[in-house]
């Protein structure tokens, strides 16, 4: 089965300033398409074409690492677009009083993602994700991904310099600060955390 790049769950302006519709041209329509077409052509005739991208990401982690880099980013742009919303929506009561216990506040939650966001080395994801009952900002390197990590992923910014580079030039903290200011989608994420289970791609 061959994927398809999901649909933006939002218009490709909505987010401006903070991520313009030039960027959403070249992150979205260029870079995810990409990652989605070299997973779709390693797949093509094999025993993974069957598979749904969970399962490739898991089959290939440590295998296969230009299909597990192809899958892992091709999931995690798809979880990254829906992290992110026009305006900042609200968590659930659960997940605030989750938030509350674990980091003070999703004021304190918000700078933490930020701070580890802005000191993360070269390209890479940074998290919020529930293990066992509790919540934690969790990092991952290039396209590495916690699809398949044994953390339930709630929400997560992208930080490679091409989130970012046509919009706040090299100032990784300017579009931190704009995305984890205005942006981020508590709903989705109390969705993730409600559901107990990692966010399936659409396909
Ligand atoms: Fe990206």
């Amino acid at each position: 089965m061959a994927f398809t790049l999901l649909a933006l769950p939002y218009a490709d302006t909505a987010l401006d300033p903070a991520i313009s519709a030039q960027t959403f041209s070249f992150h979205y329509g260029k870079h995810h398409q990409a990652y989605i077409d070299k997973m779709n052509a390693a797949i093509d005739g094999t025993d993974h074409a069957d598979k749904s991208m969970e399962e490739i990401v898991a089959a290939s982690r440590g295998s296969n690492q230009g299909l597990f880099n192809n899958a892992a980013q091709s999931w995690n742009h798809g979880f990254y677009w829906h992290s992110l919303a026009p305006s900042e929506t609200a968590p659930s009561a659960e997940l605030t009083d989750m938030i509350n216990d674990a980091f003070g506040s999703v004021d304190e939650l918000k700078k933490q993602l930020a701070d580890r966001g802005a000191g993360h080395f070269a390209s890479g994801w940074v998290w919020l994700a529930e293990k066992d009952g509790k919540l934690s900002i969790e990092e991952t390197h290039d396209g590495d991904t916690l699809a398949d990590s044994g953390f339930n992923p709630l929400l997560t910014v992208d930080v490679w310099e091409h989130a970012y580079y046509l919009d706040h030039q090299n100032a990784r903290p300017a579009y931190l600060s704009a995305v984890i200011g205005g942006h981020l989608n508590w709903s989705f994420a109390s969705e993730n955390l409600a559901r107990g289970s990692v966010w399936v791609y659409p396909n």
